[in-house]
């Protein structure tokens, strides 16, 4: 391991709390590295979920026994939990959803719904993840309004040409990925930002891959809407977060209405609750608030900066690494600095569903496809990369195991 790395991150202690890590695969011990398709769970997410299972298992805000109350404070407690993470004015500005997806669908519903119209125009860029493409595309056509895209550049960069274009335009909307799920580009959202609110425009961050690997302080960023997944960030499935400004929370309508969500009903109208139970309606997934609760108390533990210190030194030590293969083409910049711990690839003229499958049977889980970026899939000229992504429980010596896995499938190829 290299003297760097110890002093950002003590490995062995965090892979001592992820159960998962000592899982042999196919007769080796597990490499896992499809994090940013979701990420492994430690030992006190596991075990706060437990806990609340076996001991104070209610629903919220709604009974006053002693179970309700406590599942309530529980709940309560990781809403303020995460508005702390990311720098939130208010924990009114923190909606529990179920995900990514469904705080993106929120937003084009309920603020979409009532501010977009036929001659608006709505930018987004070539890189986004079907999450913050089809719901704006659902949108377009309903209303009737354009959508415009900034390019990339051959390094995986935004164009800025591009974006100065369609800003110019004075956009309603602009929708951005913090982190690119395939290439690793860092946008420069705070930037975007600044220009869009000149133009008038708001913002929507596709925080997907950025929250779980790096300091996010919305109130720098200065972003209108920010969503994210807890079971990327060391949570459960099935919970995630749309960060919104309450001025613009206030003026929205609903997304679901029913129980939960309202202060009083009549049989032909009824009166919302305040934020932020306004957006939540129905009984909510209480234990994997609970769960994520715990999974930002864990990333705290570990300092944010520290873990984005690790997944950079990470990326540029497996960048150094691939490059070394004559057939190698990674995607994304070039400098670790400018990247999340996300390494798109493909060798040579194996299929990347090849690669997986060869790389499986060493025990080393990537991912291969389309990552849910067809567009950019499109723009890149392939059909389709592998991708490694790491996380703060990876080491050198699993890069390592990565690329002698490659050199193996090479030989499978070329005998
Ligand atoms: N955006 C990005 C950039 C992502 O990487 C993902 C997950 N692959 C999503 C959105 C969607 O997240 P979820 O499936 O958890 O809603």
């Amino acid at each position: 391991m290299g003297v760097e790395q110890l002093l950002v991150l003590d490995l062995d202690k965090i892979r001592e709390d992820f159960p998962v890590l000592k899982r042999k695969v196919k007769g080796r011990r597990l490499v896992y590295l499809d994090n940013a398709a979701t990420s492994q769970k430690p030992l006190p997410v596991i075990q706060a979920i437990e806990e609340f299972y076996r001991n104070y298992n209610a629903n919220v805000h709604r009974g006053i026994h002693t179970l309700s109350e406590e599942a309530t404070i529980a709940y309560e407690g990781a809403r303020e939990k995460i508005a702390g993470f990311i720098n939130a004015r208010s924990s009114k500005e923190i909606i529990f959803t179920r995900g990514t997806t469904e705080g993106i669908n929120l937003v084009s519903h309920s603020w979409g719904g009532s501010n977009i119209e036929g001659s608006d125009v709505m930018l987004l860029t070539e890189m986004e993840h079907h999450s913050n493409l089809v719901p704006w595309q659902l949108l377009a056509r309903e209303k009737g309004a354009r959508l415009e895209f900034v390019g990339i550049d051959d390094d995986g960069h935004l164009l800025e040409e591009d974006l100065e274009k369609h800003l110019s335009e004075s956009p309603k909307l602009v929708g951005v990925t913090h982190v690119s799920n395939v290439l690793g580009t860092i946008n420069p959202v705070k930037e975007m930002a600044r220009r869009a609110h000149r133009n008038g425009g708001v913002v929507m961050v596709d925080a997907a891959q950025s929250v779980p690997h790096m300091p996010v302080d919305v109130q720098d960023l200065d972003c209108d809407f920010l969503a994210f997944s807890g079971h990327k960030m060391l949570g459960p499935t099935g919970i995630g977060v749309l960060y919104a400004k309450r001025h613009l929370l206030e003026e929205m309508e609903p997304f679901l209405g029913g129980g939960e969500m309202i202060r009083e009903v009549h049989l032909r109208e009824a009166k919302w609750k305040e934020l932020p139970w306004k957006f939540e309606a129905g009984t909510p997934n209480v234990a994997g608030v609970i769960g994520l609760g715990a999974a930002v108390e864990y990333l705290n533990g570990l300092e944010m900066g520290r873990v984005r210190s690790h997944e950079m030194i990470l990326t540029g030590y497996a960048l150094e690494e691939l490059s070394k293969f004559e057939e190698m083409k990674t995607f994304g910049p070039e400098k670790p600095e400018e990247r999340g711990g996300v390494l798109s690839f493909n060798l040579g003229d194996i299929h990347p569903h090849d690669l997986a499958t060869i790389l499986d049977e060493y025990g080393i889980a990537i991912r291969s496809g389309h990552h849910c970026a067809q567009p950019l899939m499109e723009r890149l000229g392939v059909p389709a990369t592998s991708r490694a992504s790491f996380y703060v429980y990876n080491t050198e010596q699993e890069v390592d195991r990565l690329v002698s896995g490659l050199r193996e499938a090479w030989k499978v190829f070329h005998p």
